[in-house]
C-alpha cells in the first residue's frame, strides 16, 4: 500500500491526483477538480490517483468515502492505483498511513525546519500574536518535556524571506514569508494536519501535477518551503478558478446548486453535468460544446484553463441535459423516462411508450415531466381566452366554429388509423376544405384537448395519445363552455 518515491525514474510521467476530504457530498467545484486531474492524466497517458484526506476529520467517515467513490463512479472518473481491496484498487486513505508522517516531521525537526511546541491551549489563547515560544527551547528542555510525557505538536519553522512559485494558470506568485504562520504539522494526537499529510503524500505518490482549487494558492508557499526543507521536488501547480453563481457568490447548498447529488436528484444526466462542468474554466480547442468523456480524454490540456472565475449557468446546464436526452437512443431514453412518465400519467389507456417518444426531444430534465404531462389524466380548467392566439390567427369565435364542425367529423373518422400522421392529415384536410389556415384548426384542437398553451407535441399527437373517446369528450367539453356558442 506504499509507493516508493521513484520520482527520478518516473519524472517524465504525468501523475495527477484527486485528494478530497470526506465531507459527505461532492461539491461541483471538487468534481471539476477531479475531472480535470483525471482528464490530464488520461490525455498524457499518465496515472490518476485517488487519495482521501481525512486526517483533520474527527473520525474516519466511512460513509463519506463511499459517497466519493460512488460519485466518481457515476461520473465515469476512475483511478488507476491504490491498495488492493478484493481485486480492485481502493483509494489511499491518509488516516491509515499515520505512521509515515511523524517520521518526516521528525526529520524536519532535525533539519531545523520544524520544532516541537509544548504550549498549552490556554497559553496560546492568551496570546495576541503567536510568539514562537517553543522555538527557543534547548535540546535538553525538549527531551525533558518529551520524557515527562508533555503533550506536544510539531510546527513548521517558516524562514525569513519570500517564496516565489509559478502556477500554470495564475503565473508567478510571490508571498512574503512573514505572512505565513508556523503551521502545525503533527497534532497532539499524533495525526498529521491536512497541510502536512498533503505534502508528504504528494511526494510519496510522486505526483507531478497538483490540481486543486485556487483557494490553495496562498497555502502553496508553505508547502513549497516543506518540499525545499526535505530536498524534494516541487510539483507543477495547476490551480483552478472558482465557480460562482450568476450575480456573484458561491454555489450553495441553500440554492441547491452546490452538490453533484443535487443535480442527479433533479434528474440531470451525469454525462451532461460532466460535459457542462468541464467547460467551467476550460475552453476546448475546437469551437463546439458537446463532448463525451472519451473525447475529452483526447483533447484536454492545461493551456485551455482560464484564471477568471467561471459562472455557473443553470439554463446552460439544462440545455446540455436536453441535448443529451435528445441524443439518446429511444430505448435508453425510455428505460430512464418510463417511471417518470408513469408517475405523471395514471390513465391506463395511454400508451406510455408513445408518450415517451413525444417528450424525448422536448424536455431539458426528466423532472419537467409531471408538469408537462399534467393535462393527460385530468383536463385542467382553462379560460376560453386561450383560443385567442395571434400567431395562429385564431380567436374564440373561430375556435367555436372549428370545434363544432370538426367534432361530428371526428366522431365518424374512418379515413385511417387513429395515429398522429393520419389524424394530422385529417385536420389539415379539414382546414383546406373550410378555407382556413392549418393553425386555425390545430391551435383550437390543441387547447381543447389539453387546456394549456404549450404541450408536448401538437394537436394530432394529443389526439393519438388521448384516444378517440377522451378526445371527443374534451372537444364537447370545450363547446359547452360559456362564449363558445356558434353564431
Ligand atoms: N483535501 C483538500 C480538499 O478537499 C484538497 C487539497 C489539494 O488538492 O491539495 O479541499
Amino acid at each position: 500500500m506504499f509507493i516508493k518515491p521513484y520520482r527520478d525514474v518516473i519524472e517524465l510521467l504525468f501523475r495527477t491526483r484527486f485528494a478530497p476530504s470526506p465531507t459527505g457530498y461532492m461539491h461541483l467545484g471538487n468534481l471539476r477538480t477531479a475531472l480535470f486531474g483525471y482528464l490530464l492524466a488520461r490525455k498524457m497517458g499518465g496515472t490518476f490517483v485517488l487519495r482521501i484526506e481525512d486526517t483533520d476529520q474527527e473520525r474516519f467517515v466511512a460513509a463519506a468515502v463511499e459517497k466519493i467513490y460512488e460519485t466518481l463512479r457515476i461520473a465515469g472518473i476512475s483511478h488507476d492505483e491504490g491498495p488492493d481491496v478484493g481485486g480492485s484498487y481502493g483509494p489511499y486513505v491518509q488516516s491509515e498511513r499515520k505512521s509515515n508522517y511523524l517520521e518526516y516531521a521528525k526529520e524536519l525537526v532535525a533539519k531545523g525546519s520544524a520544532y516541537y511546541c509544548f504550549c498549552t491551549k490556554d497559553r496560546l489563547e492568551g496570546l495576541e500574536e503567536y510568539d514562537r515560544h517553543c522555538c527557543g527551547l534547548s535540546i535538553d528542555e525538549i527531551n525533558k518535556n518529551l520524557a515527562d510525557g508533555l503533550s506536544f505538536v510539531i510546527r513548521q519553522l517558516i524562514p525569513q524571506g519570500k517564496t516565489t512559485f509559478i502556477d500554470q494558470v495564475y503565473g508567478e506568485i510571490t508571498i512574503e514569508n512573514e505572512e505565513l504562520e508556523d503551521q502545525v504539522l503533527i497534532k497532539s494526537d499524533g495525526m498529521p494536519t491536512y497541510n502536512f499529510a498533503n505534502v508528504v503524500d504528494d511526494h510519496l505518490m510522486a505526483i507531478t501535477h497538483v490540481m486543486r482549487g485556487s483557494e490553495y494558492l496562498t497555502s502553496t508557499p508553505k508547502y513549497n518551503l516543506l518540499y525545499q526543507a526535505m530536498g524534494w521536488d516541487i510539483p507543477i501547480y495547476v490551480h483552478l478558478p472558482h465557480i460562482l453563481r450568476e450575480g456573484g457568490g458561491k454555489l450553495s447548498k441553500r440554492h441547491g446548486d452546490a452538490y453533484f447529488e443535487d443535480f442527479l436528484d433533479k434528474g440531470f444526466l451525469p454525462e451532461a453535468i460532466i460535459n457542462y462542468i468541464v467547460l467551467l474554466g476550460w475552453s476546448p480547442p475546437e469551437n463546439r460544446e458537446i463532448y463525451s468523456l472519451a473525447e475529452l480524454e483526447q483533447i484536454f490540456g492545461v493551456e485551455g484553463i482560464s484564471k477568471s472565475p467561471s459562472i455557473f449557468d443553470m439554463a446552460k446546464l439544462r440545455w446540455f441535459n436536453g441535448e443529451y436526452l435528445k441524443a439518446m437512443d429511444f430505448d435508453a431514453f425510455y428505460a430512464l423516462a418510463e417511471s417518470h412518465v408513469r408517475q405523471a400519467v395514471k390513465r391506463q389507456d395511454v400508451d406510455i411508450k408513445a408518450l415517451a417518444k413525444i417528450v424525448q426531444g422536448r424536455i431539458a430534465t426528466l423532472d419537467e415531466l409531471p408538469e408537462m404531462l399534467d393535462f393527460i389524466d385530468n383536463l385542467p380548467e382553462y379560460d376560453t381566452e386561450l383560443y385567442t392566439h395571434k400567431k395562429s390567427k385564431c380567436d374564440v369565435a373561430i375556435a367555436a366554429d372549428v370545434l363544432s364542425k370538426i367534432a361530428p367529423k371526428l366522431a365518424e373518422y374512418d379515413e385511417g388509423p387513429w395515429n398522429n400522421e393520419s389524424l394530422y392529415k385529417f385536420m389539415t384536410d379539414f382546414a383546406q376544405e373550410a378555407g382556413l389556415k392549418n393553425s386555425q384548426v390545430l391551435w383550437p384542437m390543441r387547447v381543447a384537448l389539453s387546456g394549456k398553451p404549450a404541450t408536448p407535441g401538437g394537436a394530432s399527437d394529443l389526439l393519438a395519445i388521448l384516444g378517440k373517446a377522451e378526445s371527443m369528450r374534451r372537444i364537447h367539453h370545450a363547446l359547452s363552455k360559456g362564449g363558445m356558442d356558434v353564431v
